[in-house]
């Protein structure tokens, strides 16, 4: 791409204020996290120097090794799958897990958060066999041992929805995303205010859908390496 950083970054902005705008909410109630997997550090230093904070990686591996080149102040988010056996290094490395996916991998991280966690539950709200997320009817089980702990917290919901290249198809995956969360603050009392749902292609129907957290890669860094 031969247009800059913060040509990408200045467009993906307004797309999310116009669609803030057109939900009738503010543009507050929507983060950007800046997704920089297999990108090098220097992508994230450029980044950076335009004021973005919120990061994203998908490997913890990738993440080890390039979070230390890094600049202090940033934070990071896995939004990728995540083997229990990793949760130890994903606790030193990560302020918030997006992606708990299992009862097991709650667990896991519990026992390695040094301090408190913010985590979202990854839900599999389409049925897709091949996307990683728990079933929906596992959900409120999860928050219950949430409840129970020192340090991990479940502040809300995630998914990916299976790809379409038309946004419009992706809609019903949100609200579904979104009706759960309702339906689990109900049954379980405990306050889900985040939704991280929305990539490139897709936010401004994540945001009308109600998403709180929009990942974006792509548009923001370009193809991916
Ligand atoms: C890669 C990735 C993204 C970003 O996708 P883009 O389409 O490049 O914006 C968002 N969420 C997750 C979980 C990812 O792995």
């Amino acid at each position: 791409m031969s247009d800059t950083f913060t040509q990408r970054l200045e467009n993906v902005e307004r797309r999310i204020a116009a669609a803030c705008e057109k939900a009738g909410r503010s543009r507050d109630s929507v983060r950007l996290l800046a997704v920089s997997k297999t990108k090098p550090p220097e992508a994230v230093r450029e980044a950076a120097d335009c004021g973005l904070r919120l990061f994203g990686e998908n490997r913890v591996q990738e993440a080890q090794s390039k979070i230390p080149m890094c600049p202090n102040g940033l934070e990071w988010h896995l939004i990728g799958h995540l083997q229990t056996n990793k949760a130890k290094v994903a606790a030193r490395y990560f302020q918030m897990v997006h992606s708990v996916d299992s009862l097991k991998l709650l667990q896991a991280l519990e026992a390695h958060a040094g301090t408190t966690l913010p985590i979202l539950l990854q839900v599999n709200v389409s049925g897709e066999a091949a996307k990683f997320g728990m079933k929906p009817d596992e959900a409120a089980t999860v928050i219950e041992a949430a409840n129970q702990m020192q340090k991990c917290e479940v502040h809300g919901l995630m998914t990916i929805p299976p790809f379409s290249p038309d946004p419009e198809k992706t809609r019903t995956h949100f609200s579904a995303l979104r009706q759960l969360r309702d339906r689990l603050q109900e049954e379980t009392g405990t306050p889900l205010p985040e939704l991280s749902m929305g990539m490139s292609h897709d936010l401004e129907v994540a945001i009308e859908e109600g998403s709180t957290w929009v990942r974006i890669g792509t548009d923001l860094f370009g193809e991916r390496n």
